[in-house]
């Protein structure tokens, strides 16, 4: 093999370790070595600049080489210095014959070297070190050898160059990793991280019948922490408060920061869910000690739910779920406290929250319904009016009675537009059948809540949906429950007074559910008593109800009120409130509440016969 194959093959060599992570430093040690093979010299070396702008020796054919490849650092002078500094190769055929290296040369001869070449490691207008070729005899290299020599210096600047980008690139991925998982401000993990976590340690517990319990840590009033002290305090103490939650974990144990004051510990393979307790009390002594900053100790707390992967339950977000819940109950609970997860209580919380999404996406959709309950003379048992009952179908769930569903309307808010819905489908409904049917209907009334009527501009409210739906003030009656004066009864009086004023009839409904004695009541707007069910149930059964029944309807009358009993279930029922003097009557022994359609078929029955067919009974109507 000649010179010039020998070259070939080393840079095939180079070429071929080029896009492989062949280790830097195995590939330069191989180059100075081979060098020597393929050029007429006796010793190679690779200096690279270091980052202090140093040229520091990295491989060395011989130890002769590596004493001199440190001399440039240590005289500041030299060849390779000079070929690192112009970029160009830089030949000293005869270091006896001084070439302005005196110190350099000096110490070269008393190594006994005689010739030194010293090419740089260029790429672009880079550079990244030098290679330096030694020799014992003098004399120049031939240019065929010079250029040899640089052309192994530029490849192997490309090969370091390209290891190190790749290095580079590794690790600002890795950087981007850690950050994209960590919190910046304590370095916990983040909640990204957590899940990756949550979800093989859930996969492990299956697998190993260990518990996974899982803390949700979170901080009480650190809101005032940072109102009072700044955001700045409120930083350092979260940072020290992750250090001392970090004190209390067992190897393994992961410890999160989700976001503000809320921080996660998973712990894994316990045996007993018992064993995250004992985590929990540890948290709770770790925070005893006041956090000393800035001259303050502050004293900080923490409410900490617990929840445990079981059979069934081990998905990892209901988990989370579960304990950020069971945290929300220590905080009600006063805070400062732990709490293991209640799970009927989140699952009914669940369940709220999802009728109350379906609820509104009901209203919205038009999916709701009203039912109408017929209202009779109790002198004759001739219908004068409907009451309307709001009906929803949930498609999962079947009916939800309003019990259940005017909670949830008043508590989100949804009641005052499904109150308007109520009223203004009642008025066109009560058209349809005026147009329809004549008189047969006289008037709608329709349920309206305390929240409905305390809401800013009820009375305005209302007026705007009679105007609309082109009702007459004189065909509503509005039932409105005892509790309506609770909160602020002057108030309620001014808005009742409002809407009365507007032609609308009043009606009390559920009396004597509350404290409200009827003298009181005479000083509100009424039209209308009408006596709780709960008293007609009990009229055979409790002699003194009966006494009390009477004792209301003859002060009504007084009071120039009209009295509805309602809950009537049977002709005995019937017959003993209209011995008792009540005026109308409503209950399922009339008739059940019926769906639109139902109750045109009872109107046409009772105007094709003159007479009201008493008792109407009607099966087990679902709008019942
Ligand atoms: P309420 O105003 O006392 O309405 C009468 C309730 O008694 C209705 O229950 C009705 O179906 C039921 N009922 C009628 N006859 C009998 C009977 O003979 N025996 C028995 N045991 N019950 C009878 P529903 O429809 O479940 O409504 C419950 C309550 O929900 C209503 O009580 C009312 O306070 C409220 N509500 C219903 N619809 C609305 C509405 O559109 N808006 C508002 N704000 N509240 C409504
Ligand atoms: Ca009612
Ligand atoms: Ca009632």
């Amino acid at each position: 093999m000649d010179q010039d194959e020998k070259l070939a093959e080393v840079l095939a060599e180079f070429a071929h370790t080029l896009g492989t992570d062949f280790p830097t430093q195995g590939m330069l040690d191989h180059l100075v070595q081979r060098v020597v093979d393929v050029l007429p010299v006796t010793g190679a070396g690779v200096m690279l600049m270091g980052n202090q702008d140093h040229l520091h020796v990295v491989a060395a054919s011989n130890p002769v080489v590596m004493r001199l490849e440190t001399l440039p650092n240590e005289l500041d002078e030299g060849p390779c210095l000079e070929a690192y500094r112009t970029g160009e190769p830089v030949a000293i055929p005869d270091l006896g014959v001084d070439q302005g290296f005196p110190r350099f040369s000096a110490r070269a001869v008393a190594e006994d070297l005689a010739a030194v070449f010293a090419f740089p490691m260029r790429l672009d207008e880079q550079r990244l070190g030098t290679l330096d070729l030694y020799r014992d005899t003098p004399g120049r290299l031939a240019s065929k050898d010079m250029n040899a020599g640089q052309v192994l210096a530029d490849v192997a600047a490309a090969y370091v160059f390209n290891a190190q980008a790749r290095t580079d690139s590794l690790a600002s991925i890795e950087l981007a990793h850690h950050r994209s998982l960590h919190d910046p401000l304590t370095g916990l993990p983040n909640r990204t991280l957590l899940g990756e976590r949550l979800e093989h340690a859930m996969a492990r517990a299956r697998r190993s019948r260990r518990v996974a319990a899982v803390l949700f840590v979170d901080l009480d009033g650190f809101k005032q922490v940072n109102d009072r002290f700044g955001h700045l305090v409120g930083d350092k103490v979260l940072v020290a408060v992750a250090a001392r939650l970090r004190e209390v974990l067992r190897p393994g144990d992961t410890l999160a920061r989700l976001s503000g004051d809320e921080f996660v510990v998973l712990c894994e393979d316990l045996h007993v869910p018992e064993e995250a307790e004992t985590v929990a009390r540890r948290i709770a002594q770790t925070l005893d000690t006041p956090i000393a900053l800035d001259g303050h100790a502050l004293e900080m707390t923490a409410s900490v739910g617990l929840a445990f992967s079981g059979p069934g339950e081990d998905i990892p977000e209901t988990l989370l779920r579960d304990a950020d819940f069971a945290m929300y109950q220590a905080k009600q609970a006063g805070g400062a406290h732990h709490q293991v997860v209640d799970h009927a209580a989140r699952l009914a919380v669940d369940r709220g929250e999802q009728l109350q999404r379906d609820l509104a996406a009901a209203l919205a959709g038009g999916d709701l319904q009203l039912a109408y309950q017929p209202i009779v003379a109790a002198r004759d048992g001739g219908m004068l009016g409907v009451e309307a009952l709001l009906r929803w179908e949930h498609p999962q769930r079947g009916w939800v009675p309003p019990d259940v569903i005017l909670p949830i309307a008043e508590r989100t808010g949804l009641i005052i537009p499904l109150g308007q819905w109520v009223l203004g489908q009642a008025c066109r409904d009560l058209r349809r059948w005026q147009r329809d049917y004549g008189a047969a209907i006289s008037q709608v009334a329709v349920n309206v809540s305390p929240h409905e009527v305390m809401a800013p501009g009820f009375a305005k409210t209302v007026a705007g949906v009679l105007a609309e739906t082109g009702t007459d003030p004189a065909s509503i009656c509005l039932e409105v429950t005892e509790s309506v004066y609770f909160d602020d009864a002057s108030r309620a009086l001014t808005v009742l007074q409002q809407v009365k004023d507007l032609g609308i009839t009043l009606s009390l409904d559920d009396f004597g559910t509350g404290y409200s004695s009827l003298n009181y009541l005479s000083q509100f707007p009424f039209n209308i008593v009408k006596i709780d069910r709960s008293f007609i149930a009990a009229l055979g059964h409790h002699p003194t109800t009966q006494a009390v029944v009477t004792a209301i309807i003859d002060l009504a009358h007084v009071l120039n009120l009209s009295v509805v009993t309602e809950g009537i279930e049977t002709q005995e029922q019937f017959d003993r409130v209209i011995d008792l003097g009540s005026d109308q009557a409503q209950g399922y022994y009339l008739s059940r509440p019926l769906l639109p359609d139902e109750l045109d078929e009872q109107i046409l029955d009772l105007s094709r016969s003159t007479a009201i067919q008493l008792p109407v009974s009607t099966g087990q109507s679902i709008a019942g």
